[in-house]
């Protein structure tokens, strides 16, 4: 039998200028990019808080808080490839991710499918089990006034679960 768990995670970060524009790990053209107390990857951000949620492993701010000197300027990836870790020491492996990424501009177009490859990547998992979406608010509120990006992600994550033995 099998041990299914579902995790979600959200992240925003302000825009501003002059700043990388990071997603997934990969470089997006932009003259604006998030503010953070690491590179601002929305996407990874909110990717590790889903792996670390299906797992029942709290968050992101109970191993890699902003306000520990040692996260300052790294890289997001870091943070994921430690919650997939997590994952794999308690027998889990990640099923398939789900995320939705909100901005208005820039339009993400074909780094859609670079970002899908570098997520698969970084969980050592085929590029099919990783779908992105990109939405604009509308215009409206904060991400439609391109002040904010935000990434909102759906896991699933599996294990044989270790069963009750028949006594014979
Ligand atoms: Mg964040």
């Amino acid at each position: 039998m099998k041990d299914i768990r579902v995790g979600s995670g959200f992240d925003i970060h302000r825009l501003v200028a002059g700043v990388p524009f990071k997603l997934g790990g990969v470089k997006v053209d932009s003259p604006v990019g998030p503010q953070g107390h690491s590179d601002g990857d929305v996407l990874l951000h909110a990717l590790c808080d889903a792996l670390l949620g299906a797992a029942g492993l709290g968050d992101i701010g109970d191993y890699f808080p902003d306000s520990d000197p040692r996260w300052k300027g790294v890289e997001s990836r870091i943070f994921v490839e430690r919650a997939n870790e997590k994952l794999l020491e308690g027998g889990f492996r990640v099923d398939n991710v789900d995320a939705t990424v909100f901005l208005e501009t820039p339009k993400l177009g074909r780094t859609k499918s670079n970002v899908k490859g570098a997520v698969a990547g970084l969980l050592g998992i085929p590029s099919d089990r990783v779908n992105l979406k990109a939405k604009t608010m509308e215009g409206l509120g904060p991400i439609g006034a391109s002040q904010a990006v935000a990434a909102l992600v759906t896991v699933l994550i599996s294990r044989q679960s270790v069963g009750i033995t028949s006594p014979d």
